[in-house]
């Protein structure tokens, strides 16, 4: 799970790093769901598409059951396989390079622009680029939108796939439009932790309807149902025309997301208050880094609130003093380029990717959610700031 590794269970902690918003709204929805009788993928969920379709400005979207099988949809309906290349931040979570590398496909791993923006470098991404690179996966850390015009101008000249994994910015005005919807396919994820929380879901957006087609038929085992109940008049026989998943969401969390998705709006102003208390509340600390401190606090989801401190060890240190004070943090992420499965199939090692190792083996993630109150956020800022001063 990407939940940053955390040790202790919720009722330890004076401040949690994440809690879900879950309220009336969720509870009656869910209510009425299991009233209906009808559990699997239906009219909610229908219901679900379009409002988020809407939210984030595009013609469709297609829900699914996390944002992994979301990521998945997109790697096989661009059809990308074996002796294939997919450009992709190791400073991620890890479910794209897995899923890219279950497609038969290899991740090859991009630098990150720094301490300052922890999103994937254009410039790096552009010297990776090969023959047998078919798409480019980027990733908007936090919330932030990555480098989109660079690296859609690459994609293009190239003649690249640009899949945006938008797992932290759900319907995100940014810079340059809403996130997701730039690239050829965006990729959504809804667990637990993400800004719209539903526990496990997720949702796809694509420009192309054709693209769609294919993400929705391979979304329920590649079956020509509909075709097949258009042209012959008999929808209880179908064919197959492809190798597809059961990657469909159910009607219980489907409801939960149109609840979410409601409150979504209002979510993103409290998310952007807290945000501009954290910077004001540390910015005097010299030796902690506050990423993406020139951009304007309006264009990003504030997914997380990352901070980079100036060693391992001092991290450690810092980490288990925000713990004694009842604050839990944690680290997004782990580079993926040095987990096992990588090293030993890919080749990758310490080293390899210098610039995301480091700011990866400093990087802290503060309390940052909706329901955090005035006093919790307080309670952190004096919390980081005893921790910082005592080291
Ligand atoms: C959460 C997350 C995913 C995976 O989404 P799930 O819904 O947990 O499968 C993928 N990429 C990033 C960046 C994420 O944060």
């Amino acid at each position: 799970m990407d939940d940053g590794g955390e040790v202790k269970t919720m009722s330890n902690w004076k401040v949690n790093l994440y809690r879900p918003r879950i309220g009336p709204a969720e509870a009656d929805a869910v209510a009425a769901v299991l009233r209906s009788g009808w559990l699997s993928a239906g009219a909610v969920t229908r219901q679900f598409e379009e409002a988020f379709a809407d939210a984030a400005g595009v013609d469709d979207a297609i829900a699914v059951s996390s944002g992994t099988a979301a990521l998945q949809l997109a790697v096989q309906a661009l059809g990308i396989g074996p002796g294939d290349e997919v450009i992709m931040p190791s400073l991620s979570f890890v479910a794209g390079a897995s899923m890219v590398a279950l497609s038969g496909a290899a991740p090859v791993f991009a630098e990150v622009n720094g301490a300052d923006d922890l999103s994937m470098s254009a410039t790096d991404v552009a010297a990776r680029i090969t023959e047998r690179t078919r798409a480019i996966i980027t990733m908007h850390y936090g919330g932030y939108a990555s480098a989109l015009p660079a690296l859609a101008d690459l994609a293009r000249r190239h003649g690249l796939a640009l899949i945006e994994d938008s797992a932290h910015a759900p319907a995100t005005m940014s810079e340059y439009g809403r996130l997701g919807t730039i690239g050829d396919v965006g990729c959504y994820s809804f667990f637990a932790t993400k800004n719209l929380a539903v526990g496990e879901g997720g949702m796809v957006v694509a420009r192309s309807p054709e693209l769609r087609d294919r993400i929705r038929r391979l979304r329920s085992h590649a079956l020509t149902v509909d075709a097949q109940a258009r042209h012959r008049g008999s929808p209880s026989s179908y064919d197959v025309d492809g190798f597809g998943f059961n990657h469909r969401p159910n009607e219980v969390t489907s409801a939960i997301g149109l609840a979410q998705l409601n409150a979504l709006a209002s979510g993103q102003r409290r998310r952007q208050e807290i945000v501009q208390d954290y910077r004001r509340g540390l910015a005097d600390l010299a030796g902690i880094g506050i990423p993406y401190l020139t951009r304007d606090v309006e264009h990003s989801a504030h997914h997380l609130f990352p901070i980079i401190l100036p060693t391992e060890a001092v991290r450690a240190e810092f980490q288990n003093r925000l713990a004694e004070a009842g604050i839990q943090s944690g680290i997004h992420y782990p580079p993926s380029h040095l987990f096992t499965a990588y090293q030993q199939r890919f080749g990758y090692r310490a080293g390899s990717l210098p610039v995301t190792e480091d700011v990866c083996s400093h990087q802290v993630s503060l309390p940052l959610y909706v329901d955090l109150s005035p006093v919790e956020v307080e309670l952190v800022i004096a919390a980081v700031r005893q921790a910082w001063g005592a080291m």
